[in-house]
């Protein structure tokens, strides 16, 4: 069946809402994503049929809910085409994903002046905790930053590259920029150095196939909220080898062989990075939603994407005043950062709610990448499988209005 993301709407019971008395129109999906019925549903069912803790199985409940909870993991190792289910950690999301490879590898395998290579279009996500990693290791951060034509500067990443990389860390597409990374090719570049390849797909695994062995990566990490799954469950996937030599990340209950009063054992992976009880029916959720999502088709949803980013771009340039940030081309998905001259973006976004538009302001988490672009904060519109042609009108005219409002008070 050929997509159509005006029936996929219908998936999405939120989308029914009205705002300020308007139809919802939902374009702050980059931030948090809305939840089809069927995963919905399937924490329902799980809470009402089969909830218990995991791992304790000492009865039926907790065999079911332990054979639901492994079940996501196999799925959710599937969806990133990982070799297996074994080196798939569950983790809050994909920021607490990253702070466990800075602590559980970074602070065991890197020395005073090993240098770790990221771009200046990362997450918060993905340069506070290597920032945390310097200061306490002596660990040297070198930043990467865009080209001319606002893609990442390949030239300058494989300068940057040198004999003491150990870490290259970036993102598969920007939560700002909307752009997808050459990932393929910086794997290539971070291993002739003898690096590893860390790859923040917060952004990617909503909007298009993932696959960590032909990407190249050696740990790849996201968040089910942006898929469409419940807050609270994210996944990292590390290469197996890896993953097997790093000590844990949080001590606690599960994530034990056994214990002594004055010292314990750990279990195998990947238990041994899962302390404490799991989100267990967000795992149930993030199994759903994946499912959803292939179903749809992951390729489809990406050429929805970059259609409706090219219409978007082209629409909100043809109002006066509006200017919008980031590349054009093949490699830009859906989101759409802009500007209104002479509106501060957060009244930007708060006129556009008295619309019923629902967009982000700020810096996105991305302050290096503002500073890069020459601006404090951008107004965020951003897309999902939901969005359609009649919701970027009207996004396109709740602009033109709110400049129109601003420009006649000012
Ligand atoms: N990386 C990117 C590219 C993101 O867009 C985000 C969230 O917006 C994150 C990391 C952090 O995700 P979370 O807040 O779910 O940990």
């Amino acid at each position: 069946m050929a997509f159509d993301a005006s029936v996929r709407r219908l998936d999405f019971p939120i989308l029914e809402r009205r705002v300020h008395d308007a139809p919802l129109v939902y374009l702050d999906s980059a931030a948090s994503a809305q939840k089809p019925a069927r995963v919905l549903a399937a924490v329902d069912t799980f809470y009402r049929q089969h909830y218990a803790n995991v791992h304790r199985g000492a009865h039926t409940l907790s065999d079911e809910a332990t054979s639901h909870y492994e079940a996501a993991r196999a799925r959710t190792a599937r969806f990133l085409n990982a070799p297996s289910e074994r080196s798939l950690v569950f983790v809050r999301n994909a920021t607490e994903g990253i702070n466990l490879v800075a602590h559980a590898w970074g602070r065991t395998a890197l020395r005073e002046g090993d240098e770790i290579v990221l771009t200046v279009a990362e997450h918060h996500a993905n340069l506070v905790p290597w920032h945390l990693l310097a200061a306490e290791r002596g660990v040297v951060i070198r930043g990467v930053p865009l080209g001319r034509d606002q893609r990442v500067d390949m030239d300058a990443l494989a300068d940057a590259i040198g004999p003491r990389t150990r870490l290259v860390t970036t993102f598969h597409v920007s939560n700002v920029l909307g752009l997808l990374n050459p990932i393929a090719d910086i794997a290539a570049l971070a291993h002739a150095a003898g690096a590893l390849l860390l790859v923040d797909g917060a952004q990617a695994a909503p909007h298009l196939p993932v696959d960590v062995q032909a990407l190249g990566a050696d740990m790849y990490v996201f968040s089910g909220h942006k898929v469409g799954a419940p807050s609270g469950i994210g996944a990292l996937w590390v290469r197996e080898d890896l993953l097997r030599t790093w000590p844990p990340f949080l001590g606690g209950g599960e994530m034990i062989r056994s214990v002594e009063l004055e010292r314990s054992t750990y279990a195998d992976i990947p238990m041994r990075f899962e302390a404490g009880t799991p989100a267990i029916a967000e795992a149930v959720g993030l199994h759903a939603a994946l499912d959803y999502l292939d179903e749809v088709g992951l390729a489809a949803i990406w050429d929805h994407d970059r259609a409706l980013a090219r219409y978007a771009i082209e629409r909100l340039r043809a109002v006066e005043g509006v200017r919008v940030y980031g590349p054009e081309g093949d490699d830009r998905g859906g989101i759409v950062p802009f500007n209104v001259e002479g509106v501060h973006p957060h009244d930007v976004a708060s006129a556009l709610d008295t619309f019923g538009v629902a967009v982000r302001a700020g810096h996105h988490c991305a302050q290096p990448l503002m500073r890069a672009l020459g601006v404090q904060s951008t107004v965020r519109a951003s897309f999902w499988l939901h969005t359609t042609r009649d919701d970027v009108d009207r996004l396109v005219e709740a602009v033109a209005e709110a400049r129109a409002f601003f420009g006649a008070v000012a």
